[in-house]
């Protein structure tokens, strides 16, 4: 089994991740972050994650 995200190994302790950082980008996603992989490049991949975790930091709490 592979990370969702990055599809490295699968850490027992964030599963199906391999990792916070991938846990958290997936949460990302849920919260409408607007994360996209533009391809399957792997430092496209890095670059998208770094964009999504911005975002995720950056982004203002706002009402429903
Ligand atoms: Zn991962």
């Amino acid at each position: 089994m592979s990370c969702p995200i990055c599809q490295k190994a699968t850490d027992t302790n964030y599963r199906p991740f391999c990792s916070k950082r991938c846990a958290d980008i997936d949460l990302g996603k849920w919260l409408g972050a607007g994360y996209s992989v533009p391809s399957t490049d792997p430092e496209d991949i890095e670059e998208a994650i770094e964009q999504t975790l911005r975002a995720l930091q950056e982004r203002p709490e706002r009402p429903n």
